[in-house]
């Protein structure tokens, strides 16, 4: 085991990683697998699912792929029941899996803004609750919520996604207050424009307009999110806590 690996402390933990099927998830899965934990990517059904599982058994062969949707109830029930029996305990949950809808607010329909709400902030509170539980009797356990920066800034057409990441952050500050004493730690990572799916449908237009508010000059990658997630997941971060670490070269500085 490298130096790095054992100050990081995360070998043996276990990790569920919402959304680990592609972008900044699939980035997260491998980077917390390499960093020696056991990981449980949680996505809809795709070939996108295998392939990352795929990428992240090269670091830990136990690791297994879960296919479900976050907005299921009793999917993510039976998803913390079964990870608790194959693998004995919960250590680490990344609420990652996120939606966009957009629209401006005149044209935004119920649908568009209750789909939002229900992927990246309702089915985390949910999935939280449940995984609270088996972090509090095991006395440790970090959550880590990805926001977004437009959480703090507002984005026109992104009424919805923009108050679900707002309300992420608050949400985090509150449970972290309520579980701190058992040792569990919850954090946010707002990422700025990271070259994903997600990002990939805008237009070259729109590209270079981010592109110039950008003080580091250029999009960010997958692995930069990872980085910061792999810290808040280590024992490196013990007293970190109801915080959020913005990684968005440097175009919003709260
Ligand atoms: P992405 O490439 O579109 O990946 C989203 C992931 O979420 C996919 O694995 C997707 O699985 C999964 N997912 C979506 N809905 C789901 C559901 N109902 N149940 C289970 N899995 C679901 O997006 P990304 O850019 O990596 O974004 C990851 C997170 O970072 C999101 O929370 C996003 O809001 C946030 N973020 C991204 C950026 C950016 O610039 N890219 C910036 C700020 C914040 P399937 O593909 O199989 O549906």
């Amino acid at each position: 085991m490298s130096d790095l690996v054992k100050a990081f402390g995360m070998a043996g933990r276990v990790a569920v990683v919402t959304g680990g099927s592609s972008g900044i998830g699939r980035a997260i899965a491998i980077e917390l697998a390499r960093m020696g934990a056991r990981i449980v990517i949680v996505s809809n059904e795709s070939i996108r699912i295998i392939e990352a599982l795929e990428e992240v058994r090269v670091f830990s062969p136990d690791s297994e792929a879960y296919e479900a949707d976050v907005t299921s109830r009793p999917c993510m029930e039976e998803m913390v029941r079964h990870t608790l029996q194959q693998h004995g305990r919960f250590d680490i949950l990344v609420n990652n899996a996120g939606i966009t809808r957009d629209n401006l607010l005149l044209r935004m329909s119920d649908d568009e803004w209750d789909k939002v709400l229900e992927v990246n902030l309702t089915s985390i509170f949910r999935l939280t609750r449940l995984a609270i539980k088996p972090m509090i009797k095991a006395r440790w356990g970090r959550i880590i919520n990805i926001a977004s920066v437009v959480g703090m800034t507002g984005n026109a057409g992104q009424a919805n996604y923009t108050a679900a990441k707002a309300g992420l952050i608050g949400f985090s500050r509150s449970v972290a207050q309520e579980v701190a004493s058992r040792n569990v730690t919850v954090n946010c990572v707002a990422p700025g424009f990271i070259a994903t799916a997600m990002t990939g449908k805008l237009k070259p237009e729109a590209r270079e307009a981010i592109l110039a508010r950008i003080p580091l000059g250029s999009m960010g990658a997958p692995e930069d999110v990872a980085m910061a997630v792999s810290f808040l997941a280590s024992e490196r971060a013990r007293y970190i806590t109801g915080e959020t670490i913005h990684v968005n070269g440097g175009m919003f500085m709260p």
